[in-house]
């Protein structure tokens, strides 16, 4: 029930029960001029039991912009480090970000909330501990539209903003946001731990994740290396989903990687436009380490540095025997869901080809990945069924008709009806994905204290595979000024 007021939260933090050296208490630190809500998500509020009408009240941004605390709170920014672009960095943590507390609601569930733009903290290094107002919005609006897709996501409950100035490449306002997951445990948090030589310390990482998240495992034999197995699942899954629907993380690097297998961290991101396999989302990513068709390959490299850490705890070879498992795990769980785009009910041996060929073709004439998908719903697969709004979008027009010839074999197959594929195609392949166009415009126009496109854009986010008529503009692809904005991680 969501009924409870900003008073009755129930806050508690067990993280804070951890040994010291995993963290540094700190409050946050307020911004000199009042915060103020610029949006607030009611479907995580409910995860917390809030009240609706509870977000609209001065102390809700009061709250949530660091100025106060609750009781219960213990507020902590937490020790990680991490492979950043494959080099081992001892020290990173929460420089700019603290966890308040859990949130504990009527379901026995607990959810961390994490205040994001909080101000310096001890593992701060060069950092001025802040969040640009439009790096915020970019987080706060992709984790809506990964919730919208059903992707494992951390949830962004509110966006508050200030009129501080933030330094950057120019000055810009800062802002701060609460987002929310189970954990915020990162595969760094395990890794630290490990260079550090700090083994007990790992024991009772590893100890507190698996009680707390992996209860099914407590008294399991052999339990570290299951965990792990687990990890190694829930990231090939979460991958898969990714590929699936066009998304680039933009800075795989192991501190961004949640052990929940929850997207984390978003900063330079992309939804592709017109599809390319090899899309880089991250103008800072000058050699494509994470460019999209290699996110695959880095889920198991940066799940090999955990496994690396666990080495303390469990044998080598079930630790081994784990990551074997994500290759396959993946290209089943990919594979699936490209069928499913694909409107296949059946499985045969020569639909990854059908896949891979469809791409190619996308690839080769420049198609826009979600329009195409969505439009393929449309596909008429009777024999003389014409198809010319989607022919019309590929350059080399012999190569479709190829294409669509054995596409329209393999659905008359498995007698496939065009009329109910099209509604199962529909409920997989969104209409509306947040162009990183569609961010921008939001953006310049918060830059001016208008945030109502924020709320439009939530808005239709929220449900990505419905029509939305009065929307439809939101489902073009970008003009030309918005097809290639460099975003880059500085935020
Ligand atoms: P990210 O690239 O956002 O995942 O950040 C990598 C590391 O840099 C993390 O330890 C962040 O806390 C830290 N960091 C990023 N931006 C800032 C900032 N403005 N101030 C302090 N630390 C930051
Ligand atoms: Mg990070």
């Amino acid at each position: 029930m969501s009924e409870r007021t900003l008073e009755t939260l129930s806050f508690d933090n067990t993280y804070a029960r951890l040994p010291e050296a995993f963290y540094a208490r700190l409050n946050p630190t307020p911004f000199n001029s009042p915060p103020y809500l610029i949006h607030a998500n009611q479907l995580a509020a409910e995860l917390i039991d809030l009240a609706p009408e509870q977000v609209t009240r001065p102390e809700f941004a009061e709250l949530f912009g660091g100025n106060v605390l609750a009781p219960g709170m213990e507020p902590l920014a937490m020790l990680y480090s991490g492979h950043q672009f494959g080099v081992y960095v001892p020290q990173l943590g929460d420089g700019r970000a603290v966890l308040l507390g859990e949130a504990t609601n009527e379901r026995g569930q607990r959810w961390d909330l994490h205040l994001k733009g909080a101000g310096m903290t001890p593992f701060s290094r060069d950092g001025d501990g802040r969040a640009v107002l439009r790096s915020s919005i970019r987080e706060y609006l992709c984790c809506a539209a990964m919730q919208g897709l059903g992707i494992p996501t951390t949830q962004a409950l509110c966006l508050v903003g200030s009129d501080d100035k933030v330094y950057r490449e120019q000055v810009e306002t800062g802002a701060m946001l609460v987002r929310m997951a189970p954990s915020h445990v990162r595969f760094g948090t395990f890794e630290v731990c490990y260079y550090r030589k700090q083994y007990e310390h790992l024991r009772t990482l590893a100890d507190y994740v698996i009680d707390q998240h992996f209860p099914y495992l407590r008294n399991v034999d052999g339990k570290y290396a299951k965990f792990f197995t687990e990890v190694v699942e829930r990231t090939a899954q979460l991958i898969a989903q990714w590929q699936a629907v066009g998304w680039a993380h933009g800075v795989m690097n192991t501190d961004n990687m949640s052990i929940l297998g929850l997207t984390l961290d978003y900063g330079p991101y992309g939804f592709m436009d017109d599809y390319d396999a090899g899309f880089i989302c991250n103008h800072s990513d000058h050699n494509g380490r994470y460019a999209f068709n290699q996110q695959p390959y880095i889920g198991l490299w940066n799940l090999s540095c955990l496994a690396q850490a666990l080495l303390p705890l469990a044998e080598k070879e079930a630790l081994k025997a784990g990551l074997e498992t994500y290759q396959p795990l993946f290209e089943r769980e990919y594979q699936k869901r490209m069928r499913a785009k694909l409107g296949l009910v059946e499985t045969r041996p020569t639909d990854e080809e059908l896949v891979r060929d469809f791409l190619g073709l996308l690839q080769g004439s420049h198609v826009d990945y979600t329009i195409v998908f969505r439009e393929l719903g449309t596909f008429s697969s009777a024999k003389d069924g014409r198809n010319d709004s989607l022919r019309d979008q590929f350059l080399n027009r012999e190569r479709f008709d190829e294409w669509a010839s054995r596409y329209r074999d393999r659905l008359r197959s498995e007698d496939s009806r065009d009329d109910e594929r099209r509604g199962r195609m529909n409920r997989v392949n969104p209409k509306y994905v947040l162009r990183n166009y569609l961010a921008q415009l939001a953006i310049e126009k918060a830059q001016q204290k208008d945030f109502s496109e924020i709320d439009r854009l939530f808005m239709v986010l929220q449900t990505p595979f419905a029509e939305q008529p009065a929307m439809e503009s939101y489902a073009l692809p970008p003009p030309n000024w918005g097809k290639h904005l460099a975003v880059s991680c500085s935020s």
